[in-house]
Formats: C-alpha cells, sequence, structure tokens
C-alpha cells in the first residue's frame, strides 16, 4: 500500500506536534476523541494507548462565563434562579417555540430553548463560524449540541472520551508502521500521474478537486489558527476550550494542557478564525450543497477502482470516530470486491 499525503506530514488534520516550548499542540485545531463505539474505539487502541479526558466548554455572554451546552446551571447562573431538574425542563417548556417540522438549525435551537438563549449562545457564534444565518444551515448542525436539565456540562456524553496518550501523529504512525505500507509525504495526489498502476485508490481530498471542479467549487468553510504560547502561566482558561459567541472574530480558545494532561510551568492556546477562503475544513451543511454533492457523487459511485472517504471526499460534517467508521466499512467494502 502507498499512501501519500500533498502536506509534509501524516495525520492530516489531527496531526499533532511539540511547539518550540515543548506542549503538544493541534496544529490544525482542537481534535477531541469521543465515540460511543466500542469496535471503533477498540481498534484505535490497536495504535495507541489512552489519557482519559473529557471535554468541558464555558461560553462568554456578557463578559461572564457560563457552562456549555446550556444545562441548568447555566439557566440558575444566568437568570438568578434556584431550578431543579423538573422546574429546568419546566423552564424550557415555557421558553421554547414549538416548531412542528425542523427545517434548519434556527428551528433547532428556537424550539429547544427559545429566542434569548438563541440570541446569547447560538446566533452570533453561527454567523461568525458559518458566515450564514442558522436558518440557512441544515438541522444537523444545531442539532450537534445537546441541551440538559441536568447539571452535566461536559461537552461529549459518549462512553469512550480519550485523548490518545502520546497523541495522535504517533497514533498514525503506529498505524502506518507495516512492511506493506510506504509512506510518501509533499505529493499531490492531483500530480500523480501513472494512476493505473494502483489496483485501487482511496481518496480523501475535496471530491470536486478529484472531477477538477467540472460542476463548480462545492463550498467549504475554513480556519486561521492562530497559535500563543504563553510562557508565564500556567492556566490561561479554567477549561479546554471557551467558546465567545459574542465578542472578537474568533469563535473559541482552546489551551491544550486541559487536553493532554501535560505539566508545564507555561500553557499553549489557539484561536480559531473563521473564513471563506483557505484550506477546506468543513463542508457547509445546507440543502443546496447537497445537491451540488449529490451530482459528484454519482460520478464516484460509478467508479470502481476508486473509493471516496473522509470529510472532504464524502462531504460529511463527520466526527473523528465517524471517519474512523467510515474507514473501517470502506476497508471492508475494498476486501471483499469480486
Ligand atoms: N454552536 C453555537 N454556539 C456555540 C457552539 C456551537 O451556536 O457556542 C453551533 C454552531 O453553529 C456550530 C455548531 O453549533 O457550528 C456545532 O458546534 P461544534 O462545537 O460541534 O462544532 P465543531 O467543534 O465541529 O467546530
Amino acid at each position: 500500500m502507498h499512501v501519500i499525503d500533498k502536506r509534509p506530514h501524516i495525520a492530516g488534520n489531527a496531526f499533532d506536534e511539540y511547539d518550540e516550548s515543548g506542549i503538544l499542540i493541534h496544529r490544525y485545531g482542537p481534535h477531541i476523541f469521543h465515540t460511543a463505539s466500542e469496535r471503533i474505539f477498540r481498534f484505535l487502541s490497536r495504535f495507541t494507548d489512552w489519557h482519559p479526558y473529557e471535554h468541558r466548554v464555558r461560553s462568554v455572554v456578557e463578559n461572564e462565563l457560563y457552562p456549555f451546552p446550556i444545562n441548568r446551571d447555566t439557566l440558575n447562573r444566568l437568570y438568578g434562579l434556584r431550578l431543579d431538574e423538573a422546574d429546568a425542563a419546566a423552564f424550557f417548556e415555557r421558553v421554547r417555540e414549538h416548531r412542528d417540522a425542523i427545517r434548519n438549525s434556527e428551528d433547532v435551537v428556537l424550539n429547544s430553548v427559545g429566542r434569548d438563549l438563541y440570541e446569547k449562545f447560538f446566533l452570533n457564534y453561527t454567523r461568525k463560524q458559518w458566515g450564514l444565518e442558522p436558518s440557512q444551515l441544515k438541522a444537523g448542525v444545531a442539532a450537534r449540541i445537546p441541551t440538559r436539565t441536568n447539571t452535566d456540562d461536559r461537552y461529549f456524553s459518549d462512553t469512550y472520551q480519550a485523548m490518545p496518550l502520546h497523541g495522535y501523529t504517533r497514533m498514525f504512525e503506529n498505524m502506518l508502521d507495516h512492511p506493506n505500507i510506504r509512506v510518501e509525504t509533499g505529493v499531490d495526489f492531483i500530480d500523480v500521474s501513472d494512476r493505473d498502476r494502483y489496483s485501487h485508490i482511496v481518496y480523501t481530498g475535496p471530491i470536486d478537486a478529484y472531477y477538477g471542479y467540472r460542476f463548480g467549487p462545492l463550498p467549504y468553510r475554513s480556519l486561521r489558527f492562530e497559535h500563543e504560547h504563553l510562557p508565564k502561566v500556567e492556566w490561561f482558561q479554567p477549561v479546554g476550550t471557551v467558546n465567545y459567541p459574542n465578542d472578537h472574530a474568533y469563535t473559541r480558545i482552546t489551551e491544550f494542557k486541559h487536553l493532554t494532561g501535560q505539566q508545564h510551568a507555561g500553557t499553549s492556546i489557539v484561536r480559531e478564525y473563521p473564513q471563506a477562503e483557505g484550506e477546506p475544513y468543513y463542508p457547509i451543511p445546507r440543502d443546496e450543497n447537497e445537491v451540488l454533492f449529490k451530482r459528484y457523487e454519482a460520478l464516484a459511485l460509478a467508479e470502481h477502482r476508486v473509493t471516496f472517504v473522509g470529510r472532504l471526499a464524502q462531504y460529511r460534517y463527520y466526527n473523528m470516530d465517524q471517519v474512523v467508521g467510515a474507514a473501517l466499512a470502506a476497508a471492508k467494502r475494498i476486501l471483499e470486491r469480486p
């Protein structure tokens, strides 16, 4: 097997490395592993040990930090209340704007938490992250975020939540360390001319690029990452990520030591600035983009010797564990083909 990547390193956007201060950082923004699938967790466990880590996020609203996703503590602190679990459920029932049909991300949020919480926590974050109104995005985008009547302040509720003990890059090195696997970095697939010498190709780049943009470019959302090391600050913020829905040009700040458990006298953080141009990081889930993708997908489905897998090739807002699941399914199909 021949693995190529156009970047000078393996591990894709999950690439992590030690910065100049010696702190393990994620060059392409925070990657936090979580899955409900024992099968996927077991598969990755062949290539790494784990550091248990449950991600926590606070969101800044009017200069105060609140638990996010919205839970009972968020309500109590924001509105100066003392709701118990049943009260919190009744609160959401009172403020929600009931929707018969959930057509988009605005419907999702208004239907569950109502307009005030929508405007404080979701509206401006979504505008900043996507450059679109929540009403222009598929329901699945906002539906990634739960609403809780309990005080669980974890970002994810999956059974398996952990970070690769020695980082993602090391995990992928172990995965690729096999006598039948040859790795070549700094090679763009588009420049590979003798593709016929491969019996099968797995393509993980943008599907529109594969087909020379013949139906026009698929929109992807990009980010600019601003990394910073603070040598004299042991901890910059109380949790792994702080979201800034209404302030600043960045959406959030992540402090890596929270994620990795590393000890260091200083700390390293990253700010994420969403932008339209640049490396594609997110497909943009909306109907018109799905329609365009379907045209490319029809071409892809007719290919016998090429498999398209991943966020960019399948134009799907996959989490890491979902990518692993898609890759395992693709591998099975390839191995079982006649
Ligand atoms: N979101 C929001 N406010 C937040 C966090 C998320 O409105 O404080 C919305 C926003 O539209 C975002 C989506 O929920 O794109 C999914 O958030 P998630 O944290 O899952 O995004 P990712 O980590 O994949 O960038």
